[in-house]
């Protein structure tokens, strides 16, 4: 028998296998699930012998008067799952009010790990997946959209958005007008039949969205790129090694000779330190 706790269900994205052997004994074992659909989960609820439970819907609008009920049920001794339509509950889903109010209350809360659209795009990517920001829906209105892209400015980490097929055209067309060499990709219907995976920069991107319409069919995750450094700027080379760098060519040293020198030692792209290099025996030139 289940310890009464609240068990957070993560369920397929698309193919009904993506399902873990522990989240369908315990979906099999509860008491009761609370699910942001009751009818759409059936389906999946079916397929894993799971069916036929005392269900509960729990979406955006009830979740916190959700709350009593489901902790009453566990609170006499039963267990309850929340699965969502799809995926990892809480993510872009409900579930935080819930999780809030029944761990405030002393109830366990259990995860049962499995599908989630954001990290299966990431790792299909080819992305940095060192950091990463996960931002969830994209805003509709345009000003807010705006903000929302430009939040990504400079960063270090890969973006991950949820956005709607409607939209991603127009989303990819204000990206390329913001960032047009920055590495992005698009990962449609993961899991599902149609599962595709674009990359590319996200000018390349944009012009596909215009061309080719399966772009902006089904469900989708935008991935964008961290910032490439500017491996040719001054300030990508610490202090300490320009100097090094301009005693060498005042040494009478070649650029290349200098700066390859210098790369072997520091691991710095000898690229930047060639560039760097350059300037300072220019400099140096003007000077005499
Ligand atoms: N909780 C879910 C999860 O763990 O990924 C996300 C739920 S959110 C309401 C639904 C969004 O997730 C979709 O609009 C889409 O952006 C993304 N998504 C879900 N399934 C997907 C799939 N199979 N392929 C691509 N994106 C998917």
């Amino acid at each position: 028998m289940l310890k009464p706790a609240l068990y957070i269900a993560a369920t397929p994205i698309g193919n009904l296998q993506d399902v873990t052997l522990r989240v369908r004994s315990v979906l099999q074992e509860v008491t009761m699930i609370a699910a942001e659909d009751t009818r759409h989960s059936q389906i999946f609820l079916q397929s894993i012998g799971a069916a036929g439970k005392k269900m509960l819907s729990c979406h955006n609008y009830n979740e916190a008067q959700r709350a009593d009920l489901i902790a009453a049920e566990i609170e006499a001794g039963g267990s309850v799952a929340l699965i969502s339509d799809a995926g990892t509950p809480l993510i872009s889903d409900p579930g935080y009010k819930l999780v809030h109010a029944l761990s405030a209350r002393g109830i366990d809360i259990v995860p049962l790990p499995g599908p989630c659209a954001a990290v299966t795009a990431l790792c299909v990517s080819g992305l940095p997946t060192d950091k990463f920001m996960f931002y969830g829906f994209l805003p509709v209105k345009d000003q807010e959209l705006n903000t929302a892209l430009d939040a990504i400015k400079g960063s270090a980490a890969t973006a991950v958005f949820y956005e709607s097929p409607r939209r991603i055209a127009h989303t990819l067309a204000l990206l390329a007008g913001k960032y047009p060499e920055r590495q992005a990709v698009l990962c449609r219907e993961l899991t599902k039949t149609f599962e595709s995976v674009y990359r590319g920069s996200c000018a390349y991107l944009a012009a596909l969205a215009q061309s080719d319409e399966n772009i902006s069919r089904g469900e989708l995750v935008l991935l964008v790129g961290p910032e490439p450094k500017d491996q040719g700027a001054d300030d990508a080379v610490p202090q300490p090694v320009q100097t090094a760098l301009a005693a060498m060519i005042a040494g009478g040293m070649s650029v290349k000779g200098a700066s390859r020198v210098l790369s072997d030692l520091t691991g710095i792209k000898s690229r930047a330190l060639y560039q760097l290099a350059l300037q300072l025996k220019e400099q140096g030139t003007d000077h005499s």
